[in-house]
């Protein structure tokens, strides 16, 4: 009997209860960490476990890696979470050899409950990938007796072809539908909701994280992540529950959209080297000036997208209180500033358990020159990438890092992953957790750093020293050589004998 159905039952309660006070407390707090406890967690998709075996992985896991708990990705249609490694990048020494493209498709890789999506059009979400294979009723048994925790991972990364995606899908600057969600929309909430509470009521987890890398059309606009192309045209959310949601808050919808088409003759002049005569930056500055609304719709798709944390927030704590809720803090909140300024930890630290603080410090390097390629190739154009760089470096609080030209194959340092890590601390003041997330074998370019074992071993030192509460090593086992993953293992081991 799962321990939820045990303790719902008179006679279970009375047993536990005449036990005891102990016993009573160990049971409903089993999710929650011992105080002190540091979690050691990893990031693993389905097809590893059907690749190389249930309990073989369990054991690499424990042995190497020192771990106790599975981040289990079980709703995405991505490749970043999901898959084996992502084709044109080598295959590490475990798993299969040979690229899923034939049979990746993404989705729920548990076993969705009707009755969970009633008030949602996104229905048909179970992914086909392995068959029958409920890949959470195939691992939480095995994890448990070993006494590892299991959660399961959620990621807002959907494909065009889902069935319902089209009636709830974003709508962008020239009116056109996207392939992306929108987070306004009531059937998109009731989606996350009710994942969550199906995966928390069907299965016996220790919770859920929840991961949204998506960004609001300011950031989009300029390219201001790592990964992304300048789309200053493509833009969104103007859907007709985005301009709903701007009434309420008096943000004038015609005149958002008016300021971003600005925004977009700016951005598209500034790519082709069409100089204003005061400059890009004071232009820029000078858009948001005379159009606030720029700043006031970006601001609209965040508060979107944090309602829907708080949403799955509160249906895992209707569940059960005890059920731990994380989100994943995407790596632009690391080295953008602007972004950095929506996002204030103290807050986040109110809607979860932990957060899990991306400090990915191998791609960083990569990720970081190409933020500053492109918001050096628009608003900050008038400045050198050298000085672009260094000045940011002040902004942001790190220390020696590589030179512009240096940085995609230097990576970020060990020293980037500890101050990091100390400033997601002091941001929450201790009202939630903070598990740094740890880069091991995160593709990169041809000529861009590769984490040796030493390197993983530094950053896994650097995030515990720094005070961390555990970590979360990342992104997919399916992307790790295991001589990482011992490298891993042997800093958790060496800074937990102190
Ligand atoms: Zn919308």
């Amino acid at each position: 009997m799962p321990r939820r159905e045990f303790l719902k039952t008179g006679a279970g309660l009375a047993a536990v209860v005449a036990a005891g006070p102990f016993p009573v407390v160990s049971v409903l707090q089993a999710a929650e960490p011992a105080p002190g406890r540091k979690t050691i967690g990893i990031q693993v998709g389905a097809v590893s476990f059907v690749d190389e075996g249930t309990e073989k992985v369990l054991d690499l896991l424990q042995e190497r890696g020192a771990i106790d708990t599975i981040y289990l990705t079980t709703f995405t249609y991505g490749r970043g979470l999901a898959g084996r490694q992502i084709p044109g990048h080598p295959f590490p020494d475990h798993g299969a050899q040979e690229s899923d493209e034939k049979f990746f498709h993404g989705g729920n890789y548990a076993m969705p409950h009707p009755e969970f999506y009633r008030d949602t059009v996104l229905k048909q979400t179970r992914a086909p990938d392995h068959g029958d294979l409920d890949i959470v009723a195939q691992v939480l048994p095995a994890a448990k007796k070993r006494g590892m925790r299991v959660f399961c991972s959620l990621e807002d990364v959907f494909r065009a072809d889902v069935p319902g995606v089209k009636n709830v899908a974003e709508v962008d600057l020239q009116g056109r539908r996207t392939g992306t969600l929108c987070l306004c929309h009531p059937d998109v909430r009731a989606f996350w909701i009710g994942l969550a509470t199906d995966l928390c009521k069907s299965y016996d987890i220790d919770g859920i994280l929840f991961f949204n890398e998506r960004n609001g059309p300011l950031l989009n606009a300029l390219g201001a992540s790592h990964a992304q192309s300048i789309a200053s045209s493509r833009v969104t959310c103007f859907c007709e529950h985005h301009q709903r949601a701007a009434k309420e808050r008096g943000v004038d919808f015609g005149r958002a959209r008016q300021g971003y088409q600005k925004l977009d003759q700016f951005i598209q002049a500034a790519l082709k080297g069409q100089r204003p005569s005061d400059g890009y930056f004071v232009e820029f500055w000078r858009l948001l000036v005379e159009w606030p609304e720029i700043i006031a719709w970006d601001r609209l798709f965040d508060t979107a997208k944090h309602q829907v944390l708080a949403e799955v927030n509160a249906a895992v704590k209707r569940v059960r209180p005890g059920l731990q809720v994380g989100f994943h803090i995407e790596h632009v909140n690391s080295f953008n500033p602007i972004f950095r300024a929506t996002r204030s930890y103290a807050d986040l630290a109110t809607k979860a358990d932990f957060l899990k603080v991306v400090v990915y410090n191998n791609c960083g390097g990569e990720r970081y020159a190409n933020f500053v390629r492109n918001v050096g190739s628009t608003v900050f154009r008038d400045v050198p990438k050298e000085e672009l760089l260094r000045f940011n470096n002040y902004l942001l609080n790190y220390g020696d890092e590589a030179k512009f030209d240096d940085l995609a194959t230097a990576g970020l340092s060990a020293d980037y992953v500890f101050r990091e890590t100390q400033r997601a601390l002091a941001g929450v003041q201790g009202k939630c957790r903070v598990l740094p997330g740890i880069d091991i074998g995160i593709p990169t370019g041809k000529d861009s750093r590769k984490a040796s074992p030493e390197d993983t071993y530094a950053a896994v030192a650097a995030a515990l020293k720094a005070g961390a509460d555990g970590l979360i090593l990342s992104r997919k086992y399916s992307e790790m050589q295991l001589a990482n993953l011992a490298a891993a293992g042997r800093a958790v081991r060496e800074a937990a004998k102190g």
